[in-house]
């Protein structure tokens, strides 16, 4: 059957949309695939579904090859199973909670870990039982606080997750890495330029974590390469630390007058200035910044917390998110400091100098209790000049273990091009990238806390242990059509165009009309996806919705036909060539089929 465009529910757009930042988002629904709802909720268009559903069948392919069952899980779940295991507080404000009319409490499925740790505890007791995979492709809901980029961050979106189930660990890396090479495999269909890189953990504690993160610029998310072959989320790289030094004779950490300099670029030109060093000129990473953060827990408690980083470095927004979570670190106002006067806007440091001697000032050992963490760099040896906890004044030689001890580590200092990988496989490089798919290796946390046990081969209960694993396929969606769209519309690969040749009929005359319309029909004979452009539009607004709309290849039905020929056009290329019609169908056919 072929699809007229006269007949399809869609209208193509001139204006962008006031909200689209990037161009996929723009062009989906300049090209009519799909419609805003609400924020960060879409609705599919028949173009729109056409291409979902294409993506929705190459997830599904690959994952049944791979040996994994689809079920289906609603998307409306009960509270209980999410409260065993502590997510329906520490998922925060991205879960939707509701209540149903007798009160009792339910949420939109953010992913179903607990869910299907549930199933499998329900129908399975053995291990003869497993290994196991089970998928679903379905639709979740966050509450993202940040909904962004159309299809790429949605507050409802579809998502592939499936979860192994394995009674040891070395069946887990198995399933683990079935999984790895299905993914691979699905991003290669898909046409993505992608990486596999390290990802972050977390708080839920597995050890193998490893993203699929799509190239490119508008993504959300930072990643660093090494010649080597390091590869990470800046979310998930651990610096390496350098090895401790001796302070040998360093003097004590003493005062220093330092008016007016706030910030560091005004403090090392005062350091210079007031007490320049013999061997070099101090810069900021002979600085010690100690940046304020309230810490606001799922369950509201809030707690200030202070980073300690090498001035020269600024804390990176998204790894420090990352190792805080499930808390989250809010910057801190100014009624804040004036509710702790022991803390000194622009001076605060670890170290206070009381009649002459150094004491913690910061930390658990210092007298406000408050929690103090230091990059790995602050290493017990190392000399800093920090603030002095007095308006104007620093220390300098302030040494790490001596003068004071912080609370512990936190690693989330930005990441630049150029610092060495932690592997020591050369320099790194950062590229932003989109993710796609998260694989992850979740252990026993979800088994324990639901109780899913098995009999093991001597009759022994074990805890199963398990992976999970998502794709984004909305996400997938736009991810594509940002790689492959351009200034003038949607431009898709063949995997995923919602038909495979649009025929244009362009130009006034009966005749015209009806080549274009047998074309169409001989294409669909064929076995090709083909939508008939037939309205009664000029070939100007045709040709620009068939660059819009963006299928791989269309065929002009124009002025050459007085001639016999039709012209066959590339999309992503541009190209065009002139075809007799009779070589039509043969000539797209080897096209599409290539
Ligand atoms: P992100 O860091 O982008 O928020 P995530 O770590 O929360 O992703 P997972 O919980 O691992 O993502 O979900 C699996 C996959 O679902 C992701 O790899 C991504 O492709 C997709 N996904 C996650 N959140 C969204 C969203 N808000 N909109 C569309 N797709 C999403
Ligand atoms: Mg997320």
């Amino acid at each position: 059957m072929i699809t007229r465009l006269s007949q399809l529910f869609v209208r193509t757009l001139r204006e962008d949309p006031a909200d689209a930042e990037v161009a996929s988002h723009r062009w989906l629904v300049r090209a009519g695939y799909i419609r805003r709802t609400a924020p960060g909720i879409y609705t599919w268009l028949p173009l729109g579904l056409r291409v979902l559903k294409l993506v929705e069948e190459i997830v599904r392919e690959e994952m049944d090859a791979m040996g994994a069952q689809e079920v289906r899980f609603p998307a409306l779940l009960p509270r209980e199973p999410y409260e065993a295991t502590h997510r329906w507080t520490e998922y925060g404000q991205n879960l939707f909670r509701l209540k149903d009319r007798k009160g009792g409490d339910y949420l939109l499925g953010p992913t179903h870990e607990e869910m299907f740790t549930l199933l499998v505890k329900d129908l399975y007791s053995s291990y003869k039982d497993l290994p196991l995979s089970i998928y679903q492709i379905q639709t979740k809901y966050r509450d993202e606080a940040r909904p962004r980029a159309g299809l790429l961050r949605g507050r409802e979106f579809v998502m592939k997750d499936s979860y192994s189930f394995d009674v040891d660990d070395a069946g887990l890396d198995a399933s683990y890495e079935a999984h790895r090479q299905a993914y691979i495999r699905i991003f290669d269909r898909l046409g993505l330029d992608y990486v596999i890189v390290k990802a972050m953990s977390g708080a839920m504690g597995g050890s193998a974590s490893e993203e699929f993160l799509a190239i490119s610029a508008s993504g959300e998310d930072t990643f660093v390469r090494s010649p080597g072959g390091y590869a990470a989320n800046v979310e998930a790289v651990s610096i390496a630390a350098p090895a401790t030094v001796d302070a040998g004779d360093l003097p004590a950490a003493r005062a220093v007058d330092t008016p007016g300099t706030g910030t560091i670029v005004e403090l090392v030109a005062a350091a210079n200035a007031a007490f320049p060093r013999a061997d070099r000129p101090w810069t900021a990473a002979d600085t010690l910044k100690n940046v304020v953060f309230k810490l606001v827990h799922p369950d509201g408690r809030s707690e200030l917390l202070i980073v300690g980083v090498p001035g020269d470095r600024d804390i990176d927004a998204k790894r420090l998110e990352a190792a805080v979570s499930p808390a989250e670190a809010a910057p801190v106002a100014d009624d804040d400091f004036a509710a702790n006067p022991a803390l000194v806007k622009g001076y605060i440091g670890p170290v206070s100098v009381v009649d002459g001697a150094a004491v913690q000032h910061l930390g658990a050992e210092g007298p406000l209790k408050v929690r103090y963490l230091t990059d790995p760099r602050v290493v017990p040896g190392t000399a800093w000049i920090t603030g002095a906890n007095v308006i104007d004044t620093h220390l300098v030689d302030v040494v790490a273990g001596r003068d004071f001890t912080a609370d512990g580590v936190l690693d989330v200092a930005e990441i630049r091009d150029g610092d060495p990988a932690p592997d020591g496989s050369g320099p790194l490089s950062l590229a932003r990238g989109i993710e796609m798919g998260h694989i992850f290796q979740l252990g026993r946390k979800y088994a324990e806390a639901l109780g899913l046990k098995v009999l093991d081969q001597n009759g022994k209960l074990v805890t199963v242990t398990m992976g999970s694993y998502g794709v984004g396929v909305s996400r997938a969606v736009a991810a594509v059509a940002e790689a492959t769209c351009d200034d003038h519309g949607l431009a898709w690969p063949r995997a995923l165009a919602p038909f495979d040749v649009q025929v244009l009929a362009t130009g006034k005359g009966e005749e015209i009309a009806a080549a274009a319309e047998q074309l169409a029909l001989d294409l669909d004979a064929a076995g090709l996806r083909v939508l008939l452009d037939d309205r009664k539009a000029s070939p100007g607004v045709k040709f620009a919705d068939a660059e819009i709309m963006g299928m791989p290849t269309s065929v002009v039905v124009g002025r050459g036909l007085v001639d016999g020929l039709v012209e066959v056009r590339d999309r992503a290329s541009g190209d065009r060539v002139e075809v007799p019609l009779a070589e039509a169908v043969g000539h797209l056919v080897a096209l599409v089929t290539a």
